[in-house]
């Protein structure tokens, strides 16, 4: 029985193709700026985004955090939201490799808003940490793939400004929202200081994202990331998986969101799911009742070849990816519509 797995948009494999641009991909020494593959992704997210330069880094934890550190000093204060995941899921690298405390926004779905912005500045005054950098996630993974609204992030960057707050974009899945959107990068790249994007989440590259921002912060960034030993050598092998990335998978986002959105209706019909939070993306996230354990759901989709990601008390996440195909969304509806008989 072949595996289905929607624990997550990472477990893709490269395709046959991904992997022939991989193996004819020239490469160079990238920590002297000579892997001409890396230059080309990094300038060809840059001229996407309408942004001045790019990083490549191994991971999007790593984006994130080199932006982090370069926007702020130690004893700096970062707005950002109580599920993102740069406050959940990095180990605590604001805390570590910033030395920077948070003020958490606990608003929609992953997502806050402008009016939260202004009461959050902290003022100056020698008690408190001065605020330094506003961070949002989109699409927000905790809060199942939500889209923020490009209007508010427009209000946000621009009171961002107003009060001198670096504004950053986990942009882990950004592809995503684009699509689902039909907005522009370039409409995102003038918003934002910094976008951090991965590769390796639903464009299907094994390794690698790219931090986004002017020049100067770019060049603060690369001094960081060989700090925190991300600089790599002949990294255009993976970098030529990403522009492969960029360049075929893109626009097949929408059929993840297809699927997703199919996952929801067969998820709704069952009687022990309580909820689903609505799909707009590629992540689905619903709640058990009571009467059937997270833990039970999850092992017996398991013994039906199926891998589900618990992410919380009776909370279950799919994600919808490129290695996930029809055929495998019509073995998931059978299996849960006819064949869990809780
Ligand atoms: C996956 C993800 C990241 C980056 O995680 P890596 O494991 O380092 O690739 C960052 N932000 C969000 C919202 C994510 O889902």
């Amino acid at each position: 029985m072949n595996i289905i797995d929607l624990r997550s948009d990472t477990v893709t494999r490269p395709s046959k193709q991904m992997m022939d641009a991989m193996y004819n991909a020239p490469v160079g020494d990238d920590v002297y700026g000579e892997d001409p593959t890396v230059n080309e992704l990094e300038n060809k997210m840059a001229g996407l985004f309408g942004m001045e330069a790019g990083l490549f880094a191994p991971s999007g934890i790593m984006t994130n955090q080199l932006a982090i550190k370069a926007h702020t000093k130690p004893g700096d204060e970062v707005i950002c939201h109580r599920e993102s995941h740069i406050y959940n899921y990095e180990g605590g690298g604001i805390a570590f490799h910033s030395a920077a405390s948070v003020r958490l926004m606990f608003d929609n779905r992953g997502r806050f808003a402008a009016s939260d912005i202004l009461p959050n500045i902290n003022p100056e005054d020698v008690h408190y940490p001065r605020t330094t950098l506003v961070s949002v996630e989109n699409t927000t993974n905790r809060g199942g793939g939500a889209i923020y609204d490009l209007a508010e992030l427009e209000k946000m960057s621009k009171i961002c400004k107003d009060n001198k707050l670096k504004f950053h974009a986990d942009g882990a899945r950004l592809f995503n929202a684009l699509v689902a959107t039909g907005q522009s990068p370039a409409q995102h790249g003038a918003i934002f200081d910094s976008i951090s994007i991965c590769l390796s989440k639903g464009l299907g590259a094994p390794i690698g994202s790219v931090l986004l921002g002017n020049k100067a912060f770019i060049h603060e960034a690369r001094h960081f990331r060989r700090m925190f030993g991300g600089g790599m050598r002949q990294a255009g092998i993976l970098a030529a998986a990403c522009i492969y990335a960029l360049d075929n998978n893109v626009n097949r986002l929408a059929d993840d969101h297809t699927r997703a959105k199919q996952l929801e209706t067969i998820l709704l019909k069952l009687p022990y799911v309580k909820s689903v939070l609505p799909v707009e993306t590629n992540i689905v996230i619903f709640y058990l009742k009571d009467e059937v354990t997270d833990s039970l759901f999850l092992s017996k989709l398991n013994e039906m070849g199926i891998k589900a990601s618990r992410f919380g008390p009776q909370t279950i996440r799919f994600v919808t990816h490129l290695d996930f195909t029809d055929d495998m969304l019509a073995r998931v509806e059978n299996v849960l519509l006819h064949q869990l008989n809780f």
